[in-house]
């Protein structure tokens, strides 16, 4: 308490109308009222409004510099205070974000122990955090075995320790109409093997894992503007984060409605936390959106490679940025057919071309071009014997 009393008295019209705390990194809105930056973040993610007035906030609003220094200057220990309490706030969301993937690790089993998981080969690295689907004749045992417990297989490339956990959503077993059976999976976490594989009775391998994730970014790096107040020549974690999905979305206004639609469909949204502004952000959500853009963003197969096994999210966002900004207006995203990792070569308008050339299909399927031809013998009436 005796530090406490040092800490100068704040008016109330220095006080953000939020938290009713010192106004941090201040933002003046149109209607004139004032909120900490981080504060306003958050509430415009719910509604684009004014939280005192309800006036309408257009988004990219600066902090307020002139407020901002003279806080800085007339109340420095409230400040230093303030800013103390932030760090403790963003260190906490930091740690239940992490608490939350250790549960999710664990998944009801005994926690701190290996995983043990049921190895589904496969021929690419798979990118957590996606869905795919699998083709899975002939390994209907390893399948079962993996319903029977936890759902959770590990999908790992040939000669190599590092792989994906990954929870199956759904499984078509092979009829007599569809000859393969197909699993779909949703990825997780990445795991690395801690022994060689064992083989299963029933043939399919099985091994003990470890997960891994990438090392907890300082907390500076989780707020946009760098914690001290003052601009730094280096840029936050976050603030790349965001200027990657800027580039993206400069990227996709690069395409036609049709490519969109694919896009969407091969690597599915941006991430949650990221559609619109929060107030802070997790090292988990950070190492999310990194491996959403490595998915989403066309990229040759060695430097692919390091950044799945990197456990550095930051150098993993900037490479992305990196790769974006290089681009400039030529289209670097992965679209379907692009199949980026395996031919480095090809270039993303062949994919177009491809697209375009399904698109006529289906016009003319659309037509009836194809009932016309076919039409006849579709109504044959199919008897033998
Ligand atoms: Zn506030
Ligand atoms: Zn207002």
């Amino acid at each position: 308490m005796a530090e406490a009393a040092h800490i100068e008295e704040v008016p109330p019209h220095l006080e953000c109308a939020i938290c009713w705390k010192l106004l941090l990194e201040p933002v003046s809105v149109p209607c004139g009222h004032t909120f900490c930056q981080g504060c306003l973040a958050q509430a415009l993610g719910y509604r684009n409004v004014c939280s005192v007035c309800r006036a309408p906030v257009p988004p990219g609003q600066a902090v307020n510099v002139l407020i901002r220094s003279m806080i800085a200057e007339q109340y420095p220990r409230a400040l230093a205070h303030r800013r103390q309490e932030q760090q403790e706030e963003l260190r906490e969301a930091d740690d239940n974000a992490a608490a939350q993937r250790r549960e999710e690790v664990r998944n009801d089993g005994p926690s701190d122990e290996a995983l043990i998981l049921p190895i589904l080969r496969s021929v690419k690295f798979a990118l957590p955090h996606s869905r795919v689907e699998h083709d899975t004749s002939g390994q209907d045992e390893l399948v079962q075995f993996a319903l029977q417990g936890g759902r959770r297989v590990c999908s790992l490339p040939s000669n190599e320790d590092l792989g994906v956990c990954m929870i199956i959503e759904d499984f078509r077993p092979a009829t007599e109409r569809q000859h393969s059976s197909f699993v779909r999976l949703v990825s997780k976490f990445r795991v690395r093997l801690i022994e060689p594989p064992q083989l299963h009775e029933d043939g399919f391998e099985i091994g003990r894992f470890e997960a891994m994730f990438d090392t907890p970014l300082p907390l500076n790096d989780l707020v946009v503007e760098s914690i001290s107040g003052e601009s730094t020549e280096e840029e936050t974690a976050s603030a790349i984060g965001y200027q990657c999905i800027e580039l993206l979305d400069r990227q996709r206004g690069m395409l036609g409605p049709g490519a969109l639609y694919a896009f969407a469909e091969q690597c599915g949204e941006i991430p949650a936390a990221f559609r619109r502004r929060p107030g802070t952000l997790t090292s988990a959500d950070l190492e999310q959106l990194s491996f959403w853009l490595l998915g989403a963003i066309v990229m040759d197969e060695p430097g692919r490679k390091r950044l799945l096994h990197s456990t550095d999210t930051r150098d993993r966002l900037a490479a992305c940025q990196r790769k974006m900004q290089a681009a400039g207006p030529r289209c670097v995203l992965n679209l379907p057919g692009a199949d980026s990792w395996m031919h480095p070569g090809q270039s993303s308008w062949t994919s177009i071309v491809l697209l375009l050339v399904v698109f006529g299909l289906l016009v003319a399927k659309a037509c009836g071009l194809f009932d016309q031809a076919f039409g006849r013998q579709r109504s044959l009436p199919l008897r033998f014997g």
